[in-house]
């Protein structure tokens, strides 16, 4: 029967706002509601609601830009304006049954993102932006079903651990008909979100700009959610997609092994099991393993990883000494601080923080309606939030040779960064100013990772029962932990904030590439991979959040796994449509590769010799890590493959005629 397009119901772009009656919310309710809302995302939410785009040329306009400043400087007076319009322009939508919004043209697009963000955006980036914040209505990052279905079904796929990359990778795998089978030690999925329960644990990339672009959230109940929220968030996006039954949970990979012969791997589990697959997707994560510094001696109590947060130690009244005050400890000592009797933090260096008022904020209910009934203001809110972090932050990372002095910052806009964060912190030292040299960090802003807050960490060490000591760890008694003075600071519980095995790259995972090589012996300190995926004599082996690929200088690291998962499920479309049997990058690619990423990691901040312990740097003060590209570039580079960065292997080549095919 032909399909007659006239009877198929048009489905509703599912970001122009759940329709609502005056029964359901009446104008009072709807002003109440615009309350708590950001104004400049709502005046845009307008446009698409009246379709016009008046607004864009009055004087009720967000007046400057700051990474989590939603209301875009606004004065109090222009925001009550800006909502009085905004409530006529509603009710008026609502009044007329909220029809779904006429499409907005691509120039009125571009001024709306500028209107927005107080700049120009450059074309670039719109692109960019726009696949980002799916208008549309459409995933254009999903992928399609492979045209041969066959061809797809012969070409199944281990994906290693169940965080927020494998889990992506999995739903993207499932959508181009790949079988998949998930393995995760865990026995449910986040990976992160799933380990790190320890108390204050929360993101801090605005939770409405980190979640998946194609699973969007309405309901988070704190603008930087805590742990149990987020680990929930990926387990219902598991549900969801049904990616559950593709996982093996509570088991391990300890190895996997090419055969060049059969151009498979051969993964082998920590329960005896041995699966075969055609590519592997490596998404262990960079964070996953965690780091415990070896010092001699013993202790009597409680001792664990932050990581491992042994909730059956009651903290009440207890003495805890937390070794190390990174992201992690930051986040610990304003959670715990009330509840124990004394809490001693050793730190080796000061943090750099810059304010986030919103950082322990709940979301208001206003809000909460506005992202599930008004058009698009979800998807302006989460382009406010992205823009800010996008790109801008490497500005001030880069070095300037000519800038001086160099331990002190690194170019002008690094001096700037460096004068706004210390006025920032100094002005919270009132009374207290024996804390300001203990609390001012002495090396270049943003070196380290740099925290947010909104003032519950100097808040926290400005109480009697809190020391910060700054002194790293020498060694354990049984009643207390040694600091690197030689001072001794009693504890009933050791608490050790000390981060992960971030450069041992893969640890402890054993991968054997072609001709036996170990990648992690080949690697060595300095762990590397083509456009942070690839590596020759690894045919087929992909890694996401891999080497050169984690972010310091602003951006979602959800973002960038969805830039990966894209370009690797390519590779593996490409192999299936082509019938190729295997592909690894060129050497000479990723050697040109690799020589960029130093060139460029070198000049930036974190590279700076002025900066200690930090975990950026490897064994000899190296950056791998970090990814030192504009995520715009990352984007680009990554939305297509090229075949002729591959050497790939036809499966109808004999092993022993191995050619090259471009
Ligand atoms: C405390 C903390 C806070 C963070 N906050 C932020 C933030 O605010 N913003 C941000 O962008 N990022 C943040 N990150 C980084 C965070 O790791 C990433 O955002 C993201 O969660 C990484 O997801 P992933 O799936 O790549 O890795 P992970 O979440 O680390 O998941 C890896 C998974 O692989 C599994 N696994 C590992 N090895 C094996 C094996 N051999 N066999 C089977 N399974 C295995 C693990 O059990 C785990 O489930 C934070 C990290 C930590 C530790």
């Amino acid at each position: 029967m032909s399909e007659n397009l006239s009877t198929v119901a048009r489905v509703r772009n599912p970001h122009a706002g759940v329709p609502f009656t005056a029964e359901e919310m009446s104008d009072d309710d709807v002003a109440a509601a615009l309350e708590d809302v950001s104004v400049p995302t709502l005046l845009l939410s307008c446009i698409h609601m009246s379709g016009d785009p008046a607004i864009l040329e009055g004087t009720l306009r967000p007046q400057g830009l700051f990474l989590n400043e939603v209301q875009g400087f606004m004065s109090e007076e222009d925001q009550a304006a800006a909502r009085a319009l905004a409530l006529e322009v509603i009710l008026d939508w609502r009044d007329r049954g909220c029809p779904e919004p006429e499409p907005v043209g691509p120039e009125l697009l571009k001024a709306m993102m500028d209107w927005l963000v107080c700049e120009d955006v450059p074309d670039e980036y719109v692109r960019m932006l726009l696949e980002e914040m799916e208008l549309d209505g459409t995933d254009a990052r999903a992928n399609a079903p492979l045209a041969d279905p066959d061809a797809a079904a012969s070409f199944p796929v281990v994906v290693i651990g169940c965080g927020m990359s494998g889990l992506l990778a999995a739903v993207r795998l499932q959508e181009a008909g790949f079988p998949y089978t998930v393995i995760e030690k865990n026995e449910g999925p986040g990976g992160t979100w799933w380990e790190n329960a320890y108390p204050g644990a929360r993101v801090d990339v605005g939770n409405h700009f980190y979640c998946y672009s194609f699973e969007p959230s309405d309901h988070w109940s704190e603008f930087f959610a805590r742990q149990p929220e987020l680990q929930a968030y990926f387990q219902r996006v598991m549900d969801k997609h049904g990616v559950d039954e593709h996982v093996r949970w509570g088991t391990e990979v300890t190895k996997a092994v090419w055969d060049d012969e059969s151009a498979t791997w051969s993964v082998h589990l920590d329960t005896g099991e041995t699966l075969v697959a055609r590519a592997v997707i490596s998404a262990v994560g960079q964070l996953n393993r965690p780091f415990v510094p070896d010092v001699p001696g013993t202790f009597d109590g409680p001792s664990f990883h932050t990581a491992r947060w042994d909730h059956s130690v009651d903290l009440a009244g207890r003495r805890v000494v937390m070794v190390g005050a990174g992201a992690t400890g930051f986040q610990i000592a304003p959670a715990i601080a009330d509840e124990v009797d004394h809490l001693t933090i050793l730190q080796r260096s000061a943090q750099w923080m810059f304010p986030n008022p919103n950082y322990h904020e709940r979301v208001g209910p206003g809000v909460r309606w506005a992202l599930r009934h008004l058009p698009f203001y979800g998807r302006w809110y989460r382009f406010l939030l992205f823009w800010p972090a996008c790109d801008t932050g490497l500005v001030a990372a880069k070095v300037d040779p000519d800038w001086e002095p160099q331990d002190r910052s690194v170019s002008e806009a690094n001096e700037m960064a460096r004068v706004m964060f210390t006025e920032w912190i100094t002005e919270q030292l009132e009374g207290r100013p024996d804390l300001i040299d203990k609390v001012v960090p002495d090396y270049p802003a943003t070196g380290k990772r740099t925290l947010q807050d909104n003032g519950s960490w100097l808040r926290t060490l400005k109480r009697p029962n809190v020391e910060l000591v700054r002194a790293g760890v020498e060694r354990v008694e049984p009643d207390g932990v040694v600091d690197s003075t030689g001072a001794k600071h009693p504890a009933d519980v050791v608490v050790w904030a000390t981060g992960f095995r971030v450069n041992d790259m893969l640890y402890p995972l054993r991968v054997v590439g072609r001709g036996g090589v170990d990648l992690r012996e080949h690697w060595g300190h300095r762990p590397r991979a083509y456009l942070g995926m690839t590596v020759p004599a690894f045919p087929n082996f992909f890694c996401l959040y891999g080497p050169g690929t984690n972010l310091a200088s602003g951006g979602s690291l959800i973002f960038h796994s969805e830039c990966e998962v894209r370009y690797i499920v390519g590779c593996l479309a490409a192999m299936a449509e082509r019938g190729l049997a295997a592909m690894e990058p060129r050497q000479d690619r990723y050697d040109e590769w690799y020589e960029r990423c130093q060139a460029e990691l070198a000049r930036t901040v974190w590279a700076s010799p002025h900066i200690e312990h930090s975990f950026y740097k490897n064994v000899d003060g190296d950056v791998h890590c970090l990814s030192p590209w504009r995520l715009v570039d990352f984007w680009a580079w990554t939305r297509t493959v090229d075949l002729e960065d591959f050497l790939v292997r036809s499966a109808s080549v004999p092993r022993d005629r191995e050619r090259v095919e471009r």
